[in-house]
């Protein structure tokens, strides 16, 4: 009987997977002939949910994870049944400080995506020659954006991406700036147009490129969630986070 939910419950978290990869592929197809050859990154949310149902995931083919909390993602990359497989873990939560250590030891730590200050990034760049495997080795960072400008949500201001990610190609040699992530504000119905977080990040992506003589290609755009991935890869996310449509639902916050 044990056996018999596993099997239930593994098949749903890859037909899951499946369903969400085709319909990426669809959003590709809809996209302008300028993102052609952009396969987007699907990242796999596994906040709140077990070792196991990640596992299942993997065994799917899902290679890319995200994780919000600090002491989470450290407690699931150490599991031992993870440690085998080659996971990639992207830290998509508030950063403090004080916590920069406990992210970059995680093993299979792939990117950063909310690097929002000049002192994080400092502090990142710093810890990591003590935690990197080999000398030349970067480690992959974003620099979160607060497009929706919500005083309660992490991110830079807009107008000061382009003096963060200056900062993190001219002072942090251990970081590869790899491109701007944004959450956006909650419950946008693409119904009513282009989601303008989107816009904005797009928009923001022009002026570091502009500001900073970046090729433009090679910034990455991370944005999109469950409700709005495909919408957002339409407009040439990159990077598409997707938590609930694969794992289902997570019980309401109760903070
Ligand atoms: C939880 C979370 C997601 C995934 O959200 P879903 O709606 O479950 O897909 C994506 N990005 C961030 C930053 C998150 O915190």
């Amino acid at each position: 009987m044990v056996q018999l939910t596993k099997i239930i419950r593994m098949s749903e978290i890859a037909k899951n997977i499946k369903l969400v990869e085709e319909k990426i592929l669809k959003a590709c197809s809809k996209r302008s002939p300028e993102f052609e050859n952009i396969k987007p990154r699907l990242v796999a949310v596994s906040k709140i949910k077990p070792a196991s149902l990640i596992i299942d995931a993997y065994e799917a083919g899902q290679k890319y994870f995200g994780e919000n909390y600090v002491n989470e993602l450290v407690d699931k990359s150490n599991h031992p049944d993870i440690l085998t497989r080659d996971i990639r873990w992207h830290f998509i939560g508030h950063l403090q400080r004080n916590k920069v250590n406990k992210v970059l030891s995680v093993p299979n730590l792939f990117m950063i995506e909310t690097v929002d200050n000049d002192k994080l990034a400092t502090a990142i760049n710093s810890s990591w020659q003590k935690y990197r495997k080999q000398d030349d080795h970067k480690i992959n960072v974003m620099v979160q954006v607060n497009t929706s400008n919500e005083p309660e949500k992490s991110g830079c201001k807009i107008e000061e991406t382009s003096a963060l990610v200056k900062h993190i190609l001219e002072n942090c040699k251990n970081l590869k700036f790899s491109g701007l992530m944004t959450i956006g504000a909650y419950g946008y119905d693409p119904s009513n147009g282009p989601n303008p977080d989107f816009l904005s990040l797009k928009k923001c992506r022009e002026i570091v490129s502009n500001e900073l003589s970046l090729d433009i290609n090679n910034i990455e755009l991370s944005m999109g969630m469950s409700t709005d991935y495909e919408h957002a890869i339409e407009l040439g996310s990159t990077n598409v986070r997707v938590g609930s449509a694969i794992f289902g639902e997570r019980p309401p916050k109760t903070l």
